[in-house]
């Protein structure tokens, strides 16, 4: 059984070398878009990554000055790309051709060479070197426990620009023994599921709260102080709402950026190494959402996932159906199980908060998804404020906390 783990690390880049990324990262892009554009053409998607090569290949290379592997990684993001798009068509959903705009650029072990204290980069002409920023402590960090370690294996990175800043998203791996499946299990895989919602904005399967009123707030506030500018029409008024756009903005995103460090905290402090939340595209279709909640949901999701990656957290969207309309105890799946806040299971009596129910069926559908699936890093449970849950419904309090009271199921 294979284990993997992702960490990052932040790059001294020096401006010339930079200049030389950047170059590189636009080729890159601009290679991925074209292959894209390519398995787009014609009557059929073209997903095989050995015919995308055969069509594009020369093409990218005489136009690129890429390393053959970064053509090749272009052309490997674009198949996958198409791929999960005639995926999503599969279950009847709308997704139209993809076009990669985040600044990335995938290495491997041709592209790429790990040192103990830098990394040698390929680029459009030639390589660079860049030294590791790393933080002070040395214990606990995924770097000592993963990147440096000697039971794992550098396997390539991705590097991303984000916020000015060079980072690596280096690739580890380690074979974990096979005949102890159950022991690497409970020590890897509990799950942090998450529910997303407009009176609630977070609610996590360990029974922990993120109240909607702080967004509230600041929405009707934009709302309101835009109807004042927009009654008086002017050139001025107009820049005026722009600039209160901004300003709310900037806040909403505070309020986000706290709610995901809590998030991460929670996954933490309840060893969890998978947050779970629902697939986002429909939910305004299920909630009732927002526009404004919607682009809230987005940026939280996308928060939590940088943030958990420094702590080696994966981030997994599930499929949301029914999952506030399901019983998280027996399974008995019923609309009117469901009045408002609360849940009320028709079959089996179970009661709770609505949200804090569908929290659990996220986490338990990433379970079930990830059992049924054949090898690497079996999950055990999904955390609740004190023990576990597993697919059955079957309930597990921890063993060393024997009479905790006060643990929402
Ligand atoms: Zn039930």
């Amino acid at each position: 059984m294979e284990k993997r783990r992702t960490v990052p690390v932040k790059l001294d880049v020096e401006s010339d070398d930079a200049a030389l990324l950047e170059d590189t990262v636009d080729e890159f892009l601009w290679a991925a878009n074209y292959v894209t554009r390519h398995a787009f053409e014609g009557e059929y998607v073209t997903t095989s990554k050995t015919t995308l090569h055969d069509d594009t290949y020369e093409d990218v290379r005489e136009e690129t000055a890429l390393h053959s592997n970064h053509v090749q990684a272009a052309r490997n993001k674009a198949a996958d790309a198409a791929k999960s798009v005639l995926a999503k068509w599969e279950q009847g959903k709308k997704a139209s051709m993809p076009h990669f705009t985040s600044p990335h650029l995938v290495y491997d072990h041709r592209t790429a060479t790990f040192h103990d204290d830098y990394v040698s980069l390929a680029t459009v002409d030639g390589r660079i070197e860049a030294d590791y920023v790393l933080p002070d402590e040395e214990r606990d960090t995924p770097h000592a426990e993963y990147f440096f370690s000697e039971e794992y294996e550098t396997t390539g990175a991705e590097l991303h620009y984000t916020n000015g800043n060079w980072m690596l998203h280096i690739h580890c791996k380690t074979d974990v023994e096979s005949d102890t499946p159950g022991q690497d299990a409970t020590e890897n895989r509990t799950i942090l599921g998450v529910d997303l919602g407009v009176n609630n904005l977070a609610v996590a399967s360990t029974g922990t709260f993120w109240t909607g009123e702080e967004f509230d707030h600041w929405r009707r506030e934009y709302e309101t102080r835009r109807g004042d500018f927009q009654e008086h029409g002017t050139r001025w008024a107009h820049e005026n709402m722009q600039a209160v756009g901004r300003k709310e903005e900037g806040r909403f995103k505070l309020t986000l950026h706290r709610i995901s460090n809590e998030l991460v905290a929670e996954a933490r402090d309840y060893e969890c190494s998978v947050i779970a939340f629902e697939d986002l595209t429909d939910i305004r279709k299920r909630t009732g959402a927002s526009w404004g909640h919607k682009w809230a949901f987005n940026r939280l999701y996308e928060y939590v996932e940088y943030k958990a990656a420094e702590y080696g957290i994966d981030v997994e969207q599930v499929d949301p159906e029914n999952t506030s309309r399901r019983c998280s105890t027996c399974g008995f799946t019923h609309p009117d199980n469901r009045e408002r806040e609360s849940f009320e299971c028709l079959k089996c009596g179970y009661q709770n908060h609505a949200d804090y129910n569908a929290a659990k069926n996220i986490g338990l559908r990433y379970l079930r998804r990830t059992q049924t699936g054949a090898g690497g890093g079996e999950p055990v449970g999904v955390r609740l404020n004190s023990g576990t849950l597993n697919t059955n419904g079957g309930y597990e309090p921890p063993a060393d906390s024997v009479g905790q009271s006060g643990s929402p199921r």
